[in-house]
């Protein structure tokens, strides 16, 4: 079991990476656009300007 990562495990930037030996490492996608975030922030993130609530609607069902 990985520790959660806060707010990031509820924001519509995560993306949660798995290695092959079974690690979860949370990445902002943000980071990807605005260098102001980091690409794999210190879990647990308490506190986020750049959070969005994630929809329900998986987003392969929003294009
Ligand atoms: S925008 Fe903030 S809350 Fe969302 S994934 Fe990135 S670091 Fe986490």
């Amino acid at each position: 079991m990985q520790p959660p990562a806060g707010l990031c495990d509820r924001c519509a930037h995560q993306q949660v990476v798995t290695t092959t030996r079974g690690s979860r490492f949370s990445l902002c996608r943000r980071s990807r656009t605005d260098p102001s975030y980091p690409r794999y922030p210190r879990i647990p993130v308490l506190a986020c300007a750049g959070f969005e609530q994630r929809s329900a609607i998986p987003e392969q069902e929003l294009s």
